[in-house]
This record gives C-alpha cells, sequence and structure tokens, in this order.
C-alpha cells in the first residue's frame, strides 16, 4: 500500500464569527484509519476547477451535508427541502464527472449516495418523514455514532464484500433518500421497509460505492465492519494510482452537463 490520496468534499460553515471551509474531522480521521492521505476540497474553488483539484488524486470520497437542489432532478422544492448550496451541489457534480472520467474509486455518504444518483439521472424524496412515512426513524436524536436501524445488504455486492456482513444496525442521521434510482446504478442495501442505503456500480466496471448512513462517524468502534468500506476505498484508489483499472461506460447526464459547461468556461460555480 502507498497511501493513495483521497479527495474529500468539504463544506463551507459560519462559526466562531468567522466563514470556515473544511470537513467533519471524523471523514479525516477514517481515511486515515484506512491507510490514506486525507485531501480536503473546498467548495469555493467552483466547478471550473474541480479537475485541476483532482490531479494527484487517486480517490473520491463524497461526504454528507445540505440537500441537493431538487432542479437538478427536474423537482421544485418541497416546503420540507432544507437549503441547498449551489455553489456544493456544482461543484460535487464536476467532482464526480471528472473522478468518471479518470476512473477514480469512489465512495459516497449520506448526501454523497443522494448527489451520486442525481449525477447519473436519478431522483430523491425530499424529505421521508413527509413523503414515506415508515416505522423507522432515520434522523433521530442523540449521538451520531448511535447504532439505531437495520439494514440488510445483498450478499456478493460491492457493499457486502467490503463491509463483510449482510445484515447489521447502522447509524442514521438523513431526511432525504433515494426515490428513482438511476440506470447506472444497482442498489444493494435496504432498510426492512425498503428504502434505499446502499448502491453501487455493477462488479467488473468503475468502482463506485454509496451508502446512505455514517460510516466515518463509527471510526472509533473497533470492530464496526465500516472500517472495511474505507480499507476497500483505499484498496482501490492503490490500484487506480499503479494504473490497474477497469473500464465501464456508465452514464451520468447532469454531471456531464455540468463538467461540459466548465471544460467551456461558464461561471457556473460561481452563482447565487
Ligand atoms: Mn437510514
Amino acid at each position: 500500500m502507498s497511501f493513495p490520496r483521497i479527495g474529500i468534499s468539504g463544506v463551507v460553515r459560519h462559526w466562531d464569527e468567522a466563514d470556515r471551509t473544511g470537513v467533519n474531522a471524523a471523514y479525516v480521521r477514517a481515511v486515515l484509519n484506512g491507510g490514506g492521505v486525507p485531501v480536503i476540497l473546498s467548495p469555493l474553488m467552483g466547478s471550473a476547477l474541480a479537475a485541476r483539484a483532482l490531479e494527484g488524486v487517486d480517490g473520491l470520497l463524497l461526504t454528507g451535508g445540505e440537500d441537493v437542489d431538487p432542479a437538478l432532478y427536474g423537482a421544485s422544492a418541497s416546503e420540507w427541502l432544507s437549503p441547498p448550496s449551489r455553489e456544493r451541489d456544482l461543484f460535487e457534480l464536476a467532482l464526480f464527472a471528472t473522478a468518471r472520467e479518470r476512473r477514480l474509486p469512489i465512495l459516497g455518504i449520506c448526501r454523497g449516495i443522494q448527489l451520486i444518483n442525481v449525477a447519473m439521472g436519478g431522483t430523491l424524496y425530499q424529505d421521508i418523514s413527509a413523503e414515506r412515512p415508515s416505522g423507522i426513524q432515520h434522523r433521530p436524536d442523540g449521538r451520531r455514532d448511535s447504532r439505531t436501524h437495520g439494514i440488510r445488504l445483498t450478499p456478493g455486492s460491492r457493499a457486502a464484500q467490503a463491509l463483510g456482513a449482510t445484515d447489521f444496525s447502522v447509524n442514521s442521521s438523513h431526511h432525504q433518500a433515494i426515490r428513482e434510482l438511476a440506470s447506472g446504478l444497482l442498489a444493494t442495501g435496504w432498510t426492512e421497509d425498503g428504502l434505499i442505503e446502499a448502491a453501487e456500480t455493477a462488479n467488473g466496471s468503475h468502482w463506485l460505492l454509496a451508502v446512505q448512513w455514517h460510516p466515518e462517524e463509527l471510526h472509533a468502534q473497533h470492530a464496526a465492519p465500516e472500517h472495511g468500506l474505507f480499507a476497500a476505498l483505499i484498496r482501490e484508489a492503490d490500484q487506480a494510482r499503479l494504473g490497474s483499472v477497469t473500464e465501464g461506460g456508465e452514464e451520468h447526464p447532469i454531471a456531464d452537463a455540468v463538467q461540459r459547461g466548465a471544460k467551456r468556461g461558464e461561471p457556473i460555480g460561481r452563482s447565487s
């Protein structure tokens, strides 16, 4: 293993009387634990610089955060939508398109699975408790590392292979989720009542795996199966670095459109 560089998509937040940009320390710790070198990618740089930002990066981690703008999947904003960040949406769509083009392995977490699904043509529930009520609580009060609902993974899937388990409980901190799955993705993990909690590309194609829960928050649990997710990303990134990548031909129409705009120099990442 050669300490592959893992790009981690960041946020902009205001605290201690200043705008700050970075990522939750849990993502950095989880990547370090797995043997990767975390590279924090600020959305402030905008979509036009996303391809340049990924130079020398061997794998991409798309993180949790804001709701994705429903305009990106052809819906209007519902009353339950939390304010999206156009800056972050466009930056991450451009990161995603570049990572796909370069065949960099991609791990999506929480918002990450949603962003990937939208980039590839799928849609989201804007608020699962309003649009898909169920007895399962996906945003419970309490610690971010508490395992609160069960999931089941497809045996033999990338997710099951990485986690080394198929039935277990996960933490949960989301109010949105995949509605219509993009045609280039396979659902491989669900709650008991059928909500998608894991999605991935087919075995043998470009490596992409995404989960709806927060594996990074479980990094301190020594026996957590989630260590395997980061290990898998970093192993794939190591192989990508060494040039042993596999080929695939999946489509990602929204991300492609953003990428084409960025290549033409349109200031799409800088508006509103
Ligand atoms: Mn959940």
